[in-house]
């Protein structure tokens, strides 16, 4: 029935998440989800905004969330621009500013929903190799092109560029929208969001998902400069008007206002992070080095995807990949304490037999 389908949608190659099975007592360390909850002080502000007023629409800027992320990180609230989930935001940003007579650059390997909203919008995309280290090289984004997309820190691979290396590849495209996407900065990286003064073609985007531990409000944003705000809400208002929920504005803005709770957390995620990754390379798995909530790991001996099918016998979930250069490698999420100790058990009984 698929003749029902406009042509552009029977050439889609939709994004495909990471599993969420119901399995009793899985340890779930496959889709980067936080392993803690959020702020009790979310939970209350949603319970505080869900009452008759859910009748109304609700504000279509979310001016309180703007305005709470402008001064949040120091820029003015109208550069700042909030969406469904940071997935929305891109999709956006794509739609508004990579539409060019030439393609765009980025990393060969690198979050996968990047091509697919080339797909979708019709993008073309020059995919730039990681160097050997599997690091994103800045010099493969300096060449004329019709923008420029970077995950900082990187995913799968976890790995952070230095705010000087984004600030090359700014310098090189003054005439094209460098987006770097940082959906793990909270956890190690240096946010370019101090550079949008700056640079002009800077667009920067966020995500309450990972830091804090909100994936089920779906709660995005991005900043930039005036012009740039005002593309991508062109688009948003030639789409979907409202699309945050008074519920949503109402925990974003509480996971703001609670930077003890905050920090807290990321700390100790950071920690258990280092912890793993030292137990693994004991273990003899290579791990690169991760600026996120996730470990990038292979071991010389044992074939990723045969890992992979190992622990989720024991109801481990971890993400492989089957793209080709990091078949080998397995995308860990940092859980709790607990559930990192019984991933690394899990793993050194796999790898006496
Ligand atoms: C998780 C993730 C996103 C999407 O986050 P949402 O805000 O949940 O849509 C975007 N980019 C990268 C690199 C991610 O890992």
């Amino acid at each position: 029935m698929s003749n029902f389908w406009s042509p552009r949608v029977r050439e889609l190659t939709p994004y495909v998440p990471g599993e969420q099975p119901r399995i009793e007592r899985l340890i779930k360390l496959n889709t980067n989800e936080n392993p803690y909850p959020p702020s009790p002080k979310v939970i209350a502000a949603i319970a505080a905004e869900n009452d008759e007023r859910l009748r109304l629409y609700p504000d279509p800027q979310s001016l309180r969330l703007t305005q709470a992320l402008a001064a949040y990180h120091g820029v003015a609230a109208d550069e700042v621009f909030v969406g469904n989930g940071s997935d929305e935001v891109l999709a956006h940003a794509f739609h508004a500013f990579f539409q060019q007579d030439k393609p765009i650059l980025m990393p060969a390997i690198s979050y996968s929903f990047y091509k697919v909203y080339c797909r979708l919008f019709g993008i073309e995309a020059d995919l730039q190799p990681l160097d050997a280290a599997m690091r994103v090289d800045p010099a493969g984004y300096k060449s004329p092109c019709g923008g420029v997309v970077i995950a900082n820190p990187n995913a799968p691979t976890g790995i952070a560029l230095s705010l000087a290396e984004i600030e090359e590849v700014l310098q090189a495209q003054p005439e094209r929208v460098v987006l770097i996407d940082e959906a793990y900065v909270d956890f190690g990286a240096e946010s370019a969001v101090k550079l949008v003064a700056r640079y002009p073609n800077l667009l920067v985007v966020q995500t309450f998902s990972k830091s804090r531990a909100l994936a089920g409000l779906r709660v995005g944003a991005a900043f930039g400069q005036r012009h740039l705000m005002e593309g991508l809400e062109r688009v948003k208002d030639s789409f979907n008007s409202y699309p945050l929920g008074r519920l949503s504005v109402a925990g974003a803005v509480a996971s703001l206002e609670d930077e003890d709770y905050f920090q807290a957390r990321r700390a100790q995620l950071i920690a258990t992070r280092e912890t793993l990754a030292g137990q693994l390379r004991e273990l003899g798995f290579t791990v690169l080095p991760s600026s996120t909530n996730f470990l990038f790991v292979s071991h010389p001996k044992r074939r990723a995807f045969d890992l992979a099918q190992v622990l989720r016998v024991r109801a481990i979930l971890v993400r492989h990949f089957s793209t080709l250069e990091i078949e080998n490698y397995l995308r860990i999420t940092i859980g709790t304490d607990e559930e990192c100790e019984q991933l690394r058990s899990a793993l050194a009984e796999i790898l006496a037999h």
